[in-house]
């Protein structure tokens, strides 16, 4: 037998990237959590509303009417249409639905199509950290090299300008924004997005700032995209979806709008890996633009309502507690309990059944926290918290 023959091992083939990527925190820590019935989760990242009912209706007639055939790459003119619209009266922003925008399945995919459109290896991207988990490993996969910008929670978790600077080198191309936050629920407002779309302009970096929980912003927030902000179209990468704001994380239906010369290169890579979104999700997408403003507005009602409990709730059980100002995350201080955050989320789920996710599953800068998730059942929240208060009154010190 040849050297080669006996040495077969499957995952040689495997390029190291790939390989050495840690699987999801979150997914290995919801595999314990799996086949219990008896567990209250906080845990999953997404909405618990079913897809408000004319969306889902849109969607059937769509199978009932036939369309079941590929659509054109970038998504149907009438979608990317209604997105841009939608785009210029609530966002101020203005892209030509034809040339600048493109239609993907979820941001996940719009978030993987930038990454590749644009890093070549060794290049840095410097992301808010803790950070939803997908954004180091999608750098890793493009071969550059992520940069962790930690936020704090002294600063509402949002950006300090200063450390941006401090991590800027002459690989840094592209800075990955995400507000509201997942997990920290952070915003930035407007003086900040300024003061770091300065940042980006003076040193040449390219933005993709990732929305998707724009809409879900309370107390009379007022989104701003930096997009939006003088100079900064040009060097933007906006991305946003239905996942959130529209309960519609199955449907996987989210879009990109940048500069032409960016839209048309992740279009070819959407064109050769994708095709084209669902002409289903597609066409149910745009019923959500055309109709569905007054069910997201409740579900955020909602969301707002149950955000005040869980953090009135996290902070009687004296654990400290930043006021979320958008998304449907807490993310509460565990370290009065000395425990990391790893032994907090197991113990808690051993002890008392209820599910959060390690903040440590979000990056390093997530140590000390975790993310409890309230869009869950109200009644649920309250016993949650009743069982949180034991457990930190047992543990603390
Ligand atoms: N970005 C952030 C910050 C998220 O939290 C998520 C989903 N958890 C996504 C992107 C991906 O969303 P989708 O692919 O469903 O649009």
């Amino acid at each position: 037998m040849s050297a080669k023959q006996e040495a077969f091992s499957a995952e040689s083939f495997v390029v190291a990237p790939v390989r050495d990527l840690p699987k999801s925190g979150i997914r290995e820590f919801f595999d314990l959590v799996a086949g219990r019935t008896d567990v209250i989760s906080l845990g999953v990242g997404e909405p618990d509303f079913t897809t408000p009912w004319n969306i889902r209706e849109s969607a059937i007639y769509s199978l009932e009417a036939g369309h079941t055939a590929y659509t054109s790459n970038a998504g149907t003119p009438a979608l990317r249409k209604a997105i841009c619209q939608y785009l210029h009266s609530d966002y101020q922003l203005d892209y030509d639905p034809m040339s600048e925008c493109l239609v993907t399945i979820g941001v996940s995919e719009a978030l993987d199509l930038a990454m590749r459109a644009l890093i070549n290896p060794g290049d840095e991207v410097i992301y808010t950290s803790p950070s939803f988990v997908s954004y180091p490993a999608e750098v890793l996969m493009a071969r550059g090299v992520p940069v962790p910008l930690p936020t704090k929670d002294v600063d509402n978790f949002s950006v300090n300008p200063d450390d941006l600077r401090k991590l800027i080198t002459p690989r840094s191309k592209v800075l990955l924004l995400n507000f509201p936050c997942n997990p920290t629920g952070a915003v930035a407002n407007e003086d900040v997005l300024r003061e770091i779309a300065s940042i980006a302009c003076e040193h040449n970096l390219i933005v993709i700032s990732d929305e998707i929980y724009s809409e879900l912003v309370y107390d009379g927030w007022k989104h701003v995209s930096i997009a939006s902000l003088p100079g900064m179209k040009e060097r933007t990468i906006f991305l946003h979806g239905f996942s959130k704001a529209f309960a519609m994380t199955g449907f996987r239906i989210g879009y990109v709008c940048a500069p032409k010369a960016i839209t048309d290169a992740m279009y070819k890579i959407h064109q050769y890996s994708i095709m084209c979104a669902s002409i289903t999700a597609q066409e149910a997408a745009l019923e959500a633009l055309k109709t569905a403003r007054k069910d997201m507005i409740a579900m955020r009602d909602s969301y707002w309502e149950r955000r005040n409990i869980i953090v009135r709730g996290l902070r009687d059980a004296g654990l400290d507690c930043v006021m979320p100002q958008g998304a449907f995350y807490a993310f509460p201080s565990i370290k009065s309990t000395g425990m990391t955050s790893r032994e907090f989320a197991e113990k808690l789920l051993k002890e008392e059944s209820v599910a959060v996710v390690p903040g440590s599953a979000f990056g390093p800068g997530g140590e000390g926290y975790v993310r409890a998730c309230y869009a869950t059942a109200e009644d649920q929240i309250i016993e949650a918290l009743k069982r949180i208060k034991r457990f930190v009154a047992k543990y603390s010190k």
